[in-house]
Protein backbone atom coordinates (compact mmCIF):
# COMPACT_ATOMS: atom_id res chain seq x y z
CA UNK A 1 0.00 0.00 0.00
CA UNK A 2 1.41 3.12 -1.55
CA UNK A 3 1.61 5.92 1.38
CA UNK A 4 2.11 9.08 -1.09
CA UNK A 5 4.93 11.05 -0.66
CA UNK A 6 4.48 12.43 2.46
CA UNK A 7 7.37 13.86 4.99
CA UNK A 8 5.79 11.82 7.84
CA UNK A 9 8.73 12.93 10.20
CA UNK A 10 7.97 16.36 10.03
CA UNK A 11 4.12 16.69 9.55
CA UNK A 12 4.20 15.01 13.15
CA UNK A 13 6.15 17.86 14.35
CA UNK A 14 2.91 19.95 13.48
CA UNK A 15 0.02 21.12 15.66
CA UNK A 16 -2.84 19.14 13.71
CA UNK A 17 -5.33 19.31 11.69
CA UNK A 18 -3.34 21.60 9.14
CA UNK A 19 -3.69 21.67 5.38
CA UNK A 20 -0.47 20.53 3.39
CA UNK A 21 -0.07 21.42 0.18
CA UNK A 22 2.42 19.83 -2.13
CA UNK A 23 3.64 23.24 -4.15
CA UNK A 24 5.53 20.78 -6.51
CA UNK A 25 2.09 19.03 -8.01
CA UNK A 26 0.36 22.31 -8.17
CA UNK A 27 3.60 23.96 -10.22
CA UNK A 28 3.23 20.46 -12.55
CA UNK A 29 -0.35 21.04 -12.87
CA UNK A 30 0.07 24.64 -13.61
CA UNK A 31 2.74 23.66 -15.97
CA UNK A 32 0.41 20.59 -17.97
CA UNK A 33 -2.80 22.98 -17.79
CA UNK A 34 -0.73 25.82 -19.57
CA UNK A 35 0.82 23.53 -22.24
CA UNK A 36 -2.97 22.53 -23.45
CA UNK A 37 -4.01 26.32 -23.31
CA UNK A 38 -1.09 27.71 -25.40
CA UNK A 39 -1.77 24.74 -28.14
CA UNK A 40 -5.29 26.32 -29.07
CA UNK A 41 -4.92 30.16 -27.96
CA UNK A 42 -7.13 29.61 -24.77
CA UNK A 43 -7.21 31.83 -22.19
CA UNK A 44 -7.90 30.20 -18.56
CA UNK A 45 -8.88 32.03 -15.33
CA UNK A 46 -8.39 29.92 -12.26
CA UNK A 47 -11.90 29.89 -10.27
CA UNK A 48 -10.87 31.74 -6.95
CA UNK A 49 -13.53 29.97 -4.87
CA UNK A 50 -12.10 26.49 -4.83
CA UNK A 51 -8.69 27.63 -2.55
CA UNK A 52 -7.95 31.12 -1.93
CA UNK A 53 -4.89 30.43 -0.04
CA UNK A 54 -2.65 33.27 -0.30
CA UNK A 55 0.14 31.38 -1.72
CA UNK A 56 -2.04 29.24 -3.67
CA UNK A 57 -2.97 32.29 -5.13
CA UNK A 58 0.44 34.07 -5.88
CA UNK A 59 1.73 30.60 -7.26
CA UNK A 60 -1.19 30.08 -9.64
CA UNK A 61 -0.73 34.19 -10.58
CA UNK A 62 2.35 33.95 -11.11
CA UNK A 63 2.00 31.20 -14.30
CA UNK A 64 0.61 33.93 -15.75
CA UNK A 65 -3.47 32.68 -15.61
CA UNK A 66 -6.62 34.74 -15.31
CA UNK A 67 -9.05 34.70 -12.22
CA UNK A 68 -12.75 33.84 -12.06
CA UNK A 69 -14.33 35.15 -9.41
CA UNK A 70 -17.81 35.03 -7.39
CA UNK A 71 -17.32 37.62 -5.17
CA UNK A 72 -16.05 41.22 -4.11
CA UNK A 73 -13.64 39.76 -1.87
CA UNK A 74 -12.36 37.62 -4.39
CA UNK A 75 -11.73 40.19 -6.66
CA UNK A 76 -9.42 42.01 -4.28
CA UNK A 77 -7.50 38.59 -3.03
CA UNK A 78 -7.17 37.87 -7.01
CA UNK A 79 -5.31 41.44 -7.26
CA UNK A 80 -3.58 41.24 -4.15
CA UNK A 81 -2.23 38.18 -5.06
CA UNK A 82 -0.86 39.43 -8.34
CA UNK A 83 -4.00 38.72 -11.24
CA UNK A 84 -4.05 41.27 -13.88
CA UNK A 85 -7.33 43.22 -13.65
CA UNK A 86 -7.74 42.96 -17.04
CA UNK A 87 -7.70 39.19 -16.93
CA UNK A 88 -10.38 38.68 -14.03
CA UNK A 89 -13.82 37.67 -14.37
CA UNK A 90 -16.92 37.80 -12.34
CA UNK A 91 -19.58 35.48 -11.83
CA UNK A 92 -22.42 35.50 -9.60
CA UNK A 93 -25.95 35.29 -9.61
CA UNK A 94 -26.30 38.27 -6.71
CA UNK A 95 -23.39 40.62 -7.13
CA UNK A 96 -24.52 43.46 -4.74
CA UNK A 97 -24.16 47.03 -5.87
CA UNK A 98 -21.03 47.91 -3.58
CA UNK A 99 -19.29 44.20 -5.47
CA UNK A 100 -20.21 45.88 -8.71
CA UNK A 101 -18.92 49.16 -7.86
CA UNK A 102 -15.91 47.81 -6.78
CA UNK A 103 -14.72 45.35 -10.20
CA UNK A 104 -15.81 48.53 -11.98
CA UNK A 105 -13.35 50.73 -10.15
CA UNK A 106 -11.16 48.24 -10.64
CA UNK A 107 -11.63 47.81 -14.42
CA UNK A 108 -11.98 43.89 -14.46
CA UNK A 109 -11.84 42.34 -17.90
CA UNK A 110 -15.59 41.05 -17.70
CA UNK A 111 -19.00 40.95 -15.72
CA UNK A 112 -20.58 37.59 -16.61
CA UNK A 113 -23.54 38.71 -16.02
CA UNK A 114 -26.56 36.40 -14.95
CA UNK A 115 -29.74 38.14 -15.17
CA UNK A 116 -31.87 41.17 -16.60
CA UNK A 117 -32.21 42.91 -13.54
CA UNK A 118 -28.57 42.58 -13.24
CA UNK A 119 -27.85 43.47 -16.51
CA UNK A 120 -30.08 47.25 -15.94
CA UNK A 121 -27.92 47.99 -12.24
CA UNK A 122 -24.60 47.45 -14.18
CA UNK A 123 -25.28 49.80 -16.68
CA UNK A 124 -26.42 51.88 -14.61
CA UNK A 125 -23.87 52.05 -12.18
CA UNK A 126 -21.15 52.22 -15.04
CA UNK A 127 -23.20 55.27 -15.98
CA UNK A 128 -22.81 56.99 -12.58
CA UNK A 129 -18.78 56.32 -13.24
CA UNK A 130 -19.42 57.32 -17.08
CA UNK A 131 -17.55 54.06 -18.09
CA UNK A 132 -18.59 51.05 -20.12
CA UNK A 133 -18.42 48.15 -18.33
CA UNK A 134 -17.71 44.51 -20.40
CA UNK A 135 -20.17 41.78 -20.01
CA UNK A 136 -20.66 38.35 -21.19
CA UNK A 137 -23.91 36.49 -20.58
CA UNK A 138 -23.89 33.62 -18.85
CA UNK A 139 -26.51 31.17 -20.77
CA UNK A 140 -27.91 28.04 -18.77
CA UNK A 141 -27.96 25.45 -21.91
CA UNK A 142 -29.81 22.98 -19.75
CA UNK A 143 -27.05 20.02 -20.71
CA UNK A 144 -26.47 17.76 -17.54
CA UNK A 145 -23.49 17.27 -16.16
CA UNK A 146 -24.39 14.09 -14.52
CA UNK A 147 -23.34 14.89 -11.48
CA UNK A 148 -24.24 15.64 -7.51
CA UNK A 149 -27.62 17.36 -7.43
CA UNK A 150 -25.93 20.42 -5.37
CA UNK A 151 -22.83 20.92 -7.76
CA UNK A 152 -24.84 20.92 -10.84
CA UNK A 153 -25.57 24.04 -12.65
CA UNK A 154 -26.48 23.67 -16.24
CA UNK A 155 -30.17 22.56 -15.93
CA UNK A 156 -32.86 24.67 -16.67
CA UNK A 157 -34.58 24.87 -12.89
CA UNK A 158 -31.28 26.10 -11.75
CA UNK A 159 -31.07 29.22 -10.36
CA UNK A 160 -27.70 30.42 -12.64
CA UNK A 161 -27.49 32.31 -16.08
CA UNK A 162 -30.40 33.13 -18.48
CA UNK A 163 -32.65 30.93 -20.13
CA UNK A 164 -32.00 30.31 -24.06
CA UNK A 165 -35.57 30.95 -24.13
CA UNK A 166 -35.31 34.55 -23.03
CA UNK A 167 -32.16 35.58 -25.33
CA UNK A 168 -34.06 37.43 -27.97
CA UNK A 169 -35.84 39.73 -24.86
CA UNK A 170 -32.33 40.38 -23.47
CA UNK A 171 -30.52 41.35 -26.68
CA UNK A 172 -33.27 43.27 -27.22
CA UNK A 173 -32.68 45.33 -24.45
CA UNK A 174 -28.97 45.42 -24.35
CA UNK A 175 -29.20 47.72 -27.47
CA UNK A 176 -30.53 50.56 -25.12
CA UNK A 177 -28.18 49.49 -22.08
CA UNK A 178 -25.65 52.38 -23.53
CA UNK A 179 -22.79 51.69 -20.70
CA UNK A 180 -22.74 48.21 -21.37
CA UNK A 181 -20.97 46.28 -23.96
CA UNK A 182 -21.69 42.75 -24.56
CA UNK A 183 -18.34 41.26 -25.47
CA UNK A 184 -19.41 37.36 -25.23
CA UNK A 185 -21.01 34.30 -23.83
CA UNK A 186 -20.60 32.38 -20.87
CA UNK A 187 -21.40 28.60 -19.50
CA UNK A 188 -20.60 26.74 -16.45
CA UNK A 189 -22.28 23.66 -16.12
CA UNK A 190 -21.21 21.94 -13.14
CA UNK A 191 -18.25 20.20 -11.05
CA UNK A 192 -16.53 17.25 -10.79
CA UNK A 193 -17.44 16.19 -14.01
CA UNK A 194 -15.26 12.76 -14.24
CA UNK A 195 -16.83 11.98 -18.25
CA UNK A 196 -15.15 14.44 -20.36
CA UNK A 197 -17.80 13.57 -22.99
CA UNK A 198 -20.29 15.31 -20.82
CA UNK A 199 -18.76 18.55 -22.27
CA UNK A 200 -19.69 17.39 -25.84
CA UNK A 201 -23.05 18.70 -25.96
CA UNK A 202 -21.96 21.74 -24.57
CA UNK A 203 -20.28 22.18 -27.23
CA UNK A 204 -22.92 21.66 -29.39
CA UNK A 205 -25.29 24.17 -27.71
CA UNK A 206 -22.27 26.94 -27.74
CA UNK A 207 -22.69 26.51 -31.65
CA UNK A 208 -25.98 27.00 -32.02
CA UNK A 209 -25.52 30.05 -29.90
CA UNK A 210 -22.92 31.36 -31.80
CA UNK A 211 -25.83 30.97 -34.38
CA UNK A 212 -28.10 32.56 -33.23
CA UNK A 213 -25.92 35.43 -32.15
CA UNK A 214 -24.54 35.91 -35.55
CA UNK A 215 -28.62 36.15 -36.70
CA UNK A 216 -28.94 39.11 -34.62
CA UNK A 217 -25.97 40.37 -35.96
CA UNK A 218 -24.08 40.24 -32.66
CA UNK A 219 -20.21 39.36 -33.10
CA UNK A 220 -19.58 37.16 -30.17
CA UNK A 221 -15.61 38.06 -29.13
CA UNK A 222 -15.29 35.82 -26.69
CA UNK A 223 -16.34 32.23 -25.69
CA UNK A 224 -15.91 31.19 -21.67
CA UNK A 225 -17.12 27.52 -21.14
CA UNK A 226 -16.52 27.48 -17.61
CA UNK A 227 -14.72 24.64 -15.60
CA UNK A 228 -16.03 21.94 -13.92
CA UNK A 229 -13.27 19.42 -14.77
CA UNK A 230 -13.09 16.15 -12.38
CA UNK A 231 -10.86 14.96 -10.62
CA UNK A 232 -9.77 11.67 -9.41
CA UNK A 233 -10.84 10.78 -5.45
CA UNK A 234 -10.94 7.17 -5.36
CA UNK A 235 -7.41 6.83 -6.60
CA UNK A 236 -5.40 10.34 -6.33
CA UNK A 237 -2.18 8.23 -6.67
CA UNK A 238 -2.94 6.74 -10.25
CA UNK A 239 -4.39 10.29 -11.22
CA UNK A 240 -3.01 12.92 -9.73
CA UNK A 241 -4.02 14.90 -12.85
CA UNK A 242 -7.01 14.82 -14.84
CA UNK A 243 -6.85 14.70 -19.01
CA UNK A 244 -6.21 18.11 -19.20
CA UNK A 245 -5.09 17.51 -22.64
CA UNK A 246 -8.42 15.46 -23.71
CA UNK A 247 -10.70 18.37 -22.13
CA UNK A 248 -8.71 20.68 -24.43
CA UNK A 249 -9.03 18.72 -27.52
CA UNK A 250 -12.48 17.94 -26.45
CA UNK A 251 -13.19 21.69 -27.55
CA UNK A 252 -10.62 22.59 -29.57
CA UNK A 253 -12.65 19.45 -31.83
CA UNK A 254 -16.26 20.25 -30.80
CA UNK A 255 -16.05 24.01 -31.04
CA UNK A 256 -16.87 25.55 -33.91
CA UNK A 257 -14.19 28.69 -32.70
CA UNK A 258 -15.15 32.02 -35.10
CA UNK A 259 -12.05 34.26 -36.69
CA UNK A 260 -10.54 36.22 -34.18
CA UNK A 261 -12.23 34.92 -31.45
CA UNK A 262 -10.73 34.13 -27.89
CA UNK A 263 -12.08 31.03 -25.76
CA UNK A 264 -12.17 30.73 -22.03
CA UNK A 265 -11.93 28.88 -19.67
CA UNK A 266 -12.42 28.50 -15.73
CA UNK A 267 -10.69 25.51 -14.11
CA UNK A 268 -11.00 25.46 -10.46
CA UNK A 269 -10.87 22.10 -8.57
CA UNK A 270 -8.71 20.42 -11.48
CA UNK A 271 -6.09 22.72 -10.43
CA UNK A 272 -5.74 22.57 -6.67
CA UNK A 273 -7.95 19.45 -5.39
CA UNK A 274 -4.78 17.18 -5.74
CA UNK A 275 -2.29 19.00 -4.37
CA UNK A 276 -3.49 19.39 -0.65
CA UNK A 277 -4.28 16.66 1.87
CA UNK A 278 -6.18 17.45 5.26
CA UNK A 279 -3.89 16.52 8.16
CA UNK A 280 -5.40 15.41 11.49
CA UNK A 281 -4.33 13.32 14.56
CA UNK A 282 -6.36 10.73 16.28
CA UNK A 283 -7.69 11.54 19.39
CA UNK A 284 -9.55 7.89 20.25
CA UNK A 285 -10.39 5.11 18.84
CA UNK A 286 -13.83 4.05 20.64
CA UNK A 287 -15.67 0.54 20.33
CA UNK A 288 -19.27 0.78 19.67
CA UNK A 289 -21.92 -2.20 19.76
CA UNK A 290 -20.78 -3.19 16.35
CA UNK A 291 -18.54 -0.68 14.89
CA UNK A 292 -15.19 0.44 15.65
CA UNK A 293 -15.12 4.70 15.40
CA UNK A 294 -11.56 6.20 14.84
CA UNK A 295 -12.14 9.82 16.55
CA UNK A 296 -10.20 12.54 15.02
CA UNK A 297 -9.51 16.21 15.25
CA UNK A 298 -10.21 17.23 12.04
CA UNK A 299 -13.95 17.82 11.54
CA UNK A 300 -16.52 18.98 9.18
CA UNK A 301 -15.35 22.17 10.03
CA UNK A 302 -11.86 21.78 8.59
CA UNK A 303 -13.31 19.65 5.37
CA UNK A 304 -16.96 20.17 4.83
CA UNK A 305 -17.42 17.82 1.70
CA UNK A 306 -18.41 15.05 2.96
CA UNK A 307 -21.31 16.34 5.03
CA UNK A 308 -22.24 18.80 2.49
CA UNK A 309 -22.27 16.91 -0.44
CA UNK A 310 -21.64 12.95 0.81
CA UNK A 311 -18.27 13.30 -1.03
CA UNK A 312 -15.62 10.83 -0.66
CA UNK A 313 -12.20 11.53 0.28
CA UNK A 314 -9.61 8.52 0.90
CA UNK A 315 -7.47 8.06 3.98
CA UNK A 316 -4.48 6.72 4.62
CA UNK A 317 -3.19 6.40 8.12
CA UNK A 318 0.36 7.33 7.57
CA UNK A 319 1.63 6.28 10.99
CA UNK A 320 0.92 2.19 11.01
CA UNK A 321 1.25 -0.51 8.86
CA UNK A 322 -0.44 -3.17 10.77
CA UNK A 323 -2.99 -4.71 8.83
CA UNK A 324 -6.85 -3.33 7.78
CA UNK A 325 -9.81 -2.82 10.30
CA UNK A 326 -12.79 -1.38 9.12
CA UNK A 327 -13.34 1.85 10.99
CA UNK A 328 -16.17 4.93 10.92
CA UNK A 329 -14.11 7.83 10.66
CA UNK A 330 -15.21 10.84 12.44
CA UNK A 331 -15.08 14.04 13.57
CA UNK A 332 -15.55 15.60 16.71
CA UNK A 333 -18.23 18.41 16.05
CA UNK A 334 -21.83 18.24 17.30
CA UNK A 335 -23.37 16.86 14.59
CA UNK A 336 -24.13 13.65 13.23
CA UNK A 337 -23.35 14.50 10.07
CA UNK A 338 -19.81 15.18 10.82
CA UNK A 339 -18.41 11.43 9.34
CA UNK A 340 -15.56 11.40 6.98
CA UNK A 341 -16.44 8.16 5.87
CA UNK A 342 -18.04 4.45 6.89
CA UNK A 343 -16.92 1.47 7.17
CA UNK A 344 -13.56 2.42 6.10
CA UNK A 345 -10.34 0.29 5.60
CA UNK A 346 -7.60 1.71 7.42
CA UNK A 347 -4.20 0.00 8.49
CA UNK A 348 -4.95 -0.76 12.54
CA UNK A 349 -5.14 2.49 14.08
CA UNK A 350 -4.69 3.87 17.66
CA UNK A 351 -4.61 7.26 19.45
CA UNK A 352 -2.05 9.63 18.24
CA UNK A 353 -1.69 8.34 14.43
CA UNK A 354 -1.48 10.38 11.90
CA UNK A 355 -4.03 10.00 9.45
CA UNK A 356 -4.48 12.05 6.01
CA UNK A 357 -7.65 13.14 3.60
CA UNK A 358 -6.45 12.94 0.41
CA UNK A 359 -7.34 15.81 -2.82
CA UNK A 360 -8.44 17.99 -0.51
CA UNK A 361 -6.67 20.78 -2.11
CA UNK A 362 -10.06 22.39 -3.43
CA UNK A 363 -13.49 23.61 -1.82
CA UNK A 364 -11.23 21.90 1.81
CA UNK A 365 -9.81 25.10 3.56
CA UNK A 366 -11.77 27.99 1.94
CA UNK A 367 -15.17 26.79 3.40
CA UNK A 368 -13.48 25.78 6.62
CA UNK A 369 -15.66 27.63 9.59
CA UNK A 370 -15.11 28.33 13.15
CA UNK A 371 -18.44 26.46 14.05
CA UNK A 372 -18.09 25.18 17.64
CA UNK A 373 -15.39 28.12 17.89
CA UNK A 374 -12.81 25.82 16.72
CA UNK A 375 -9.23 26.76 15.33
CA UNK A 376 -9.45 27.37 11.62
CA UNK A 377 -6.74 24.93 10.38
CA UNK A 378 -3.42 26.70 8.98
CA UNK A 379 -1.71 25.90 5.54
CA UNK A 380 1.74 24.48 4.96
CA UNK A 381 3.59 24.28 1.93
CA UNK A 382 5.83 21.24 0.90
CA UNK A 383 8.93 23.71 0.11
CA UNK A 384 8.49 25.44 3.17
CA UNK A 385 8.22 23.10 5.89
C1 LIG B 1 -17.28 27.12 -9.34
C2 LIG B 1 -17.14 27.73 -10.65
C3 LIG B 1 -16.10 27.36 -11.49
C4 LIG B 1 -15.07 26.29 -11.14
O1 LIG B 1 -15.62 25.02 -11.05
P1 LIG B 1 -14.66 23.76 -10.82
O2 LIG B 1 -15.61 22.62 -10.79
O3 LIG B 1 -13.98 23.97 -9.53
O4 LIG B 1 -13.73 23.68 -11.97
C5 LIG B 1 -16.00 27.98 -12.71
N1 LIG B 1 -16.88 28.95 -13.08
C6 LIG B 1 -17.89 29.33 -12.29
C7 LIG B 1 -18.81 30.39 -12.75
C8 LIG B 1 -18.06 28.74 -11.05
O5 LIG B 1 -19.08 29.13 -10.28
Amino acid sequence: MTKGNFPVEKLKGIETPFYYYDTDLLKKTLKIVKEGTKKYGYIQHYAVKANANRRILELIASEGFGADCVSGNEVKAAITAGFPASKIVFAGVGKTDKEINLALDLNIFCFNVESMPELIVINELAAKKGKTAQVALRINPNVDAHTHEYITTGLNENKFGFSMAHLDNVTEVLKSLKNIKLIGIHFHIGSQIEDIHTFSPLCEKVNELQDYFEGKGIKLENINLGGGLGVDYDDPDAHPMPDFQGYFDLFNKGLKQREGQTVHFELGRSIVAQCGVLVTKVSYVKHGESKTFVIVDAGMTDLIRPALYQAYHKVENISSDLPVQKYDIVGPICESSDVFVKDYELNETKRGDILVLRSAGAYGEIMASQYNCRDLPKPYFSDKI
